[in-house]
């Protein structure tokens, strides 16, 4: 059994990036939850002027070393400058995000004067230089890299890009990706079930999910456990897309044929990991596409997916800044079942205790066929490899959900 982070580290590196030839350039409008394909670079300073932080008045600090009252030359609005001249021992009255008057060393917010029966304005004594100034390219500098290739582009990255005056992006194609369920005993969501069958969950799941990843989807639905039904389906699928999913099957059953089709048309790279749920995982290559094979139950289905197909779609895709799930160290409220030997990944419910301390407890029974556990969870426990059962009051390991899987 290979550790789940040698299986990792074997299929990040045998995976290859998008080619950068592919990109297409597409309007900010249309980009959401794509991939940008090259660095992005500021054509501008933001802000593009100094402006005013704060609705006030705008002064020279040599003019209030000769007196604290002055007059008033003339007013800055924000999208209306100031363009009078500004005669010495006066002040420009200045709204926020309005351009500096060439020459002035502060703003003081108008809370903080006094304005006379004269019009005049009476400032205190202690002005610093550069006080309530929005400096040109404080935020952005012109020629920064503000996105790196491989980003996401999202509800904040978009926005930026739109702030420098940028409405196009190139970005990286979507990837396709066949999905598709083994299995005689499945039936579809929506039909009636027969003795002994049960419903297709995984290809469900699996598709949510690839559509919160924002690929292309191609549905080749379910297939008998017939190894020429296999053959024929991993051959047409791989034609079309850039990534096979399949679930069950891949075991060491009379009926499991996914690890000996594709040793047949294509290259398995390995087809068992150490980690529970989901043991049979199998990877590997067919002539056009790249192949993942989910183990059969679902719990064991979408801890896998999450586990090892997600990073392999964000490489396929070319989404380098992806970050694996972060972890954080959590006291166990209640026991846990652990036996040696593989990296567990237990459904758990995380929250904060009254003493601020981050506690977790196991949700349900554990069983890879028990998937209703999922849905009172928010986080998995890790649980080493070599570590035995938990007692209540011990240190674990949890990863709280991304938003695959909430
Ligand atoms: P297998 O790996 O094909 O032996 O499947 C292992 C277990 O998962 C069996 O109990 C199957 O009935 C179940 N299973 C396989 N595929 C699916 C699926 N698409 N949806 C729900 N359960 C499944
Ligand atoms: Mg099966």
């Amino acid at each position: 059994m290979l550790p789940l982070e040698q299986a990792l580290t074997q299929m990040l590196n045998a995976l290859p990036s998008p080619d950068s030839k592919q990109d297409e350039q597409i309007s900010l409008e249309q980009a959401v939850n794509r991939i940008c394909s090259e660095n992005i670079i500021s054509p501008i300073n933001v802000p593009s002027f100094d402006n005013s932080a704060m609705d006030g008045y705008a002064v020279r600090l040599a003019d209030l070393a000769q007196s604290l009252t002055l007059s008033v030359a003339g007013k800055s609005f924000a999208g209306a400058p100031f363009t009078g001249e500004w005669v010495a021992q006066s002040t420009v009255r200045i709204m926020t995000g309005a351009m500096l008057p060439v020459g002035a060393d502060a703003v003081v917010m108008q809370e903080d004067v006094i304005v006379n029966e004269d019009g005049s304005v009476t400032f205190p004594a202690n002005i610093k230089c550069g006080q309530n100034i929005r400096r040109i390219g404080e935020d952005v500098k012109q020629g920064d890299v503000v996105l790196a290739k491989g980003s996401l582009l999202n509800t904040v990255s978009l926005p930026l890009l739109a702030s420098l005056g940028i409405d196009k992006v190139k970005v990286f194609p979507r990837l396709k990706v066949a999905v598709l369920s083994t299995g005689d005993e499945l039936v579809p969501v929506g039909q009636p079930l027969k003795e002994g069958q049960i419903y297709d969950t995984n290809r469900f799941t699996v598709k949510l999910m690839l559509e919160k990843l924002n690929c292309e989807i191609l549905d080749f639905g379910l297939l008998p456990d017939n190894e020429q039904e296999f053959e024929k389906a991993f051959v047409k699928a791989q034609q079309q897309a850039d990534l096979v999913i399949t679930s069950g099957g891949v075991s060491v059953g009379e009926a499991d044929f996914t690890k000996t089709v594709l040793e047949k048309v294509g290259k398995i790279n390995f087809w068992k990991i150490a980690m529970k749920p989901g043991k049979p995982f199998a990877f590997g290559k067919l002539e056009n596409a790249w192949f993942c094979g989910l183990p059969g139950n679902p719990v064991s289905a979408l801890a896998t997916f999450y586990q090892l197909v997600q990073p392999v779609i964000a490489k396929l895709s070319g989404y380098s800044q992806w970050k694996a799930p972060q972890r954080f160290s959590a006291i166990a409220t209640t026991k846990m079942k652990k036996a040696p030997g593989r990296l567990d990944f237990q459904r758990g419910y995380y929250q904060v205790n009254g003493n601020g301390k981050i506690e977790v407890q196991p949700i349900g029974f554990q069983g890879s066929h028990l998937f209703s556990s999922f849905v009172k969870s928010n986080c998995f426990i890790v649980l080493e490899r070599e570590r035995g059962n938990v007692e209540a009051g011990e240190t674990v390991t949890i990863e709280p959900f991304n938003h695959l899987i909430s």
